[in-house]
């Protein structure tokens, strides 16, 4: 497949974008539930195990010190990436939801019963049900802002609900159901102003702009590697320092202890108190050629062209009868939620993977959302850099044929 030319060159560094699906060359547009992956990063595994494998942080023998370079070099390569100021605020999870969870485990001692955590109707399951389950333990309240009618966050009722109970506020970068861009550097300085500690869920985020913690001023900032070209099961908790330093860890074992007796230990200094027993040292060698990569390319260039993939697709698909767009929101980013008249969006799915096109379809994680939206799911298509203009005209073309079956 030709690449347009207001595109970089990429597509070669992807293996799989050469795969038929049906017959047919992949349009893969299922880029917010994973991004596929470069040969830089499958590399980077493949030449751990083939070259380096040992346990990290142990032994004194040369293979260990070589993957504890590698897997240390990587914590330095996401400090750099967040602009973190310290390395020691990166901790390894196994993705972004087991980092909110961290959060939620960890803070559970200051949590007292009338305290709130805010979240928005917008959120990830992920950034719901441990948030409920903190509530649960602790007798807080858990409340949720509303969205407007475009799926955009109601900013009067954030400030309306934020309060001097408010102990956490927790809301994601950009909606992975709607692609809306939440105006975050607001919501952390109203969240801070009201005392609340703030936690942003950047699993939609990272592939596609650059994120500065220190700009944003939250406290915690989540992302998993494998929607970051990296693979699944590694991602990432950022927190300040003395913050993370001030909680205590939520899994024992191996590695997060300074000294052990049989009656009690003490922990290490973060980020190895929150990072019990063998860490996945594979993934988190390849999150570090993940971001190796993607700190190569052209950014600017490639977040301008995602962008133009977007538009030209809500450009075509308002000209088809039938689509009704989910969520029309003024900031958006690689993500379009849509339905065709009645038909079930899993139907769609199947139809556009006939004539392969990968998309996704149902709750997308989102209960709460779809329940406002009044709709019991929808149809997305999520873009990445590796995109193309072909690809869109596929997907349009496509949803036309689908149209006549339906
Ligand atoms: N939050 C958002 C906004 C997401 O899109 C996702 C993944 N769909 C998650 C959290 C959870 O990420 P993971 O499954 O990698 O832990």
């Amino acid at each position: 497949m030709s690449v347009d030319s207001s595109s970089v060159d990429i597509r070669g560094d992807f293996p799989i974008l050469e795969t038929l699906v049906n017959g047919l060359p992949l349009v893969y547009l299922d880029n917010a539930a994973t991004t596929q992956k470069p040969r830089q990063v499958i590399d980077a595994i493949s030449g751990y195990y083939l070259h380096d494998n040992a346990n990290v942080h142990r032994a004194a023998h040369a293979l260990s010190e070589r993957a504890t370079h590698a897997f240390e070099g990587a914590r330095e390569r996401v400090r750099q990436f967040l602009n973190a100021a310290d390395s020691r605020e990166i901790i390894f999870t196994r993705g972004t939801t087991e980092s909110i969870n961290l959060v939620a485990n960890s803070l559970t001692n200051r949590f007292r019963p009338g305290d709130e955590i805010l979240i928005s109707h917008l959120e990830h399951h992920a950034n719901i049900v441990p948030w409920q389950m903190l509530a649960e333990r602790t007798g807080a309240r858990l409340r949720a802002c509303e969205i407007t009618e475009h799926g955009e966050i109601a900013m009067e009722s954030f400030r309306a609900l934020l309060s001097e109970r408010t102990r956490l506020v927790a809301f994601g970068h950009v909606s992975n159901a709607l692609g809306t861009v939440n105006p975050i550097a607001e919501m952390t300085q109203l969240a801070r102003a009201a005392g609340a500690l703030v936690l942003i869920d950047g699993a939609q985020a990272v592939a596609h702009f650059a994120v500065d913690v220190q700009q944003i001023d939250c406290d915690f900032y989540a992302f998993s590697g494998h929607k970051l070209f990296g693979p699944t099961g590694v991602g990432v908790l950022w927190g300040r320092a003395a913050l993370l330093d001030s909680l205590p860890p939520w899994q024992g074992g191996g590695e997060m202890i300074e000294h052990v007796t049989i009656e009690r230990s003490t922990w290490q200094r973060a980020p190895y108190r929150f990072e019990a027993g063998t860490p996945n040292i594979a993934g988190v060698i390849g999150l570090g050629a993940a971001i190796d990569y993607v700190r190569a390319l052209p950014r600017e260039r490639l977040l301008a062209h995602e962008q133009a993939l977007v538009q030209q697709a809500l450009d075509g698909l308002a000209t088809i009868p039938g689509v009704r767009l989910i969520g029309q929101p003024r900031e958006r980013i690689s993500v379009i939620s849509f339905l065709l008249g009645d038909s079930h969006p899993h139907d769609v799915g199947t139809l556009l993977d006939q004539q392969g096109i990968a998309v996704r379809t149902g709750h997308h994680c989102t209960m709460p959302l779809m329940q406002r939206l009044g709709i019991p799911g929808s149809v997305r298509a999520s873009f990445s850099l590796y995109n193309t203009r072909a690809d869109v005209d596929r997907l349009l073309a496509g949803i036309e044929k689908t149209l006549t079956f339906l």
